[in-house]
């Protein structure tokens, strides 16, 4: 078994072969807090290393508050890291004007990122105008054009956001997107706020994008099902840190991780008699005291004691799959792997109290 470390020499997704279009070195995002006179940092996104290869959709899956939609917006440049840099091209990426023609975000709420006094002809306007992509007679032969890729007939150009559905709404803010004729796409939970009936609609949309037109695109969801169905390859996030990394289909199907399993158990399942739920398995943890060790630790049926004390390194589970949890480490002591809590003792949601204290740690 091969041992990757997270870190700057090999992306989490385990992206090989050529240069990908956009990557994450290392990306750390620590954003600053006053908890009364203290000065505190919440920890965000911690060492990320993620590539988006040509033609080919990655997902980020993870619970609320994981970091994964600040990990988007680090991407698209809208905020600045705290350590770590972002490569187009395999170079630095350049100034923000040539950069945000190359890298489009698409973000969750199509109700509110369309102004509601402007019809959409004035949404795909603007940027093809800015830009100076289009002007005159040229404007409207463009327009249709994107509307077209976006599966809307040209008859939408003179329609206000009112007058439009969630997903037709979101179908303009993706034309919007490619106004700019970018090779990646930043799609930020963008079927999350649509009915369940006319997600497919969307993410056949950008599976569309991918295969006829090539664009690297970056599927942020809390939803590992959608994430399966759309995405080539999927990394997990977990209290800002990626804990897994792999092909779709083999991290749905053998996930390696705990938390990735716990994921899982709770995505929607027609089989399953009970209604899916993470409640009663823990709650993320606090991102200003992030835990010591591996973040998961204090939610972890499988806890040693090696997991409170030291980071877990990846390590390659099946090809192109890596897992950063030391149960698959080999040649840990009897004391590191000793049991971290009595088994069945983590039944209920893990109260701060019965949450383990890394070193440094003070009991609040
Ligand atoms: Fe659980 Fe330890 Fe693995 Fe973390 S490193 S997921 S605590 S077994």
């Amino acid at each position: 078994m091969t041992i990757i470390p997270l870190d700057r020499t090999r992306t989490a997704n385990g992206a090989s072969g050529g240069t990908p279009v956009l990557e994450a070195r290392g990306l750390t995002k620590h954003f600053p807090v006053h908890r009364g006179a203290r000065r505190a940092v919440v920890h965000a996104v911690e060492d990320v290393t993620l590539a988006l290869p040509q033609a080919g959709i990655t997902a980020v899956v993870g619970e609320s508050g994981s970091g994964k939609s600040t990990l988007a917006r680090l991407l698209a440049q809208l905020i600045k890291p705290t350590a770590g840099a972002v490569l187009l091209d395999g170079a630095r990426a350049p100034g923000r004007q040539r950069y945000t023609r190359q890298v489009q975000l698409v973000l969750q709420d199509p109700f509110s990122s369309l102004n509601p006094v402007h019809n959409t002809r004035y949404h795909l306007a603007r940027p093809l105008r800015l830009h100076g992509l289009a002007s005159g007679a040229n404007m409207d032969t463009q327009i249709a054009e994107l509307l077209e890729r976006v599966a809307l007939s040209p008859s939408f150009a003179a329609k206000y956001p009112h007058e439009l559905s969630g997903g037709q709404r979101q179908r303009v803010a993706i034309a919007r997107a490619l106004a700019m004729q970018p090779r990646v796409l930043l799609a930020d939970e963008p079927v999350s706020m649509l009915d369940v009936s006319i997600r497919l609609g969307v993410l056949n949309l950008l599976a569309g994008l991918r295969d006829r037109e090539g664009l690297a695109i970056l599927y942020v969801t809390h939803d590992i099902a959608s994430a399966r169905y759309l995405a080539d390859v999927i990394a997990v996030m977990y209290a800002g840190q990626i804990i897994e990394s792999g092909p779709a289909a083999q991290v749905t199907d053998a996930p390696a991780h705990p938390y990735t399993q716990l994921l899982l158990s709770a995505a929607p399942d027609p089989d399953r008699a009970e209604p899916p739920s993470l409640r009663g398995r823990g709650a993320p943890p606090n991102l200003i005291r992030p835990p010591s060790g591996c973040r998961f630790h204090p939610r972890c049926p499988f806890a040693m004691t090696v997991c409170a004390n030291e980071r877990p390194v990846a390590i390659e589970v099946a090809p192109g799959q890596a897992s950063a949890c030391w149960l698959h480490a080999k040649g840990l002591t009897a004391a590191q792997s000793r049991p971290l809590r009595e088994p069945g003792t983590l039944t209920g949601p893990v109260t701060e109290a019965q949450r383990p204290q890394g070193p440094g740690e003070e009991k609040r």
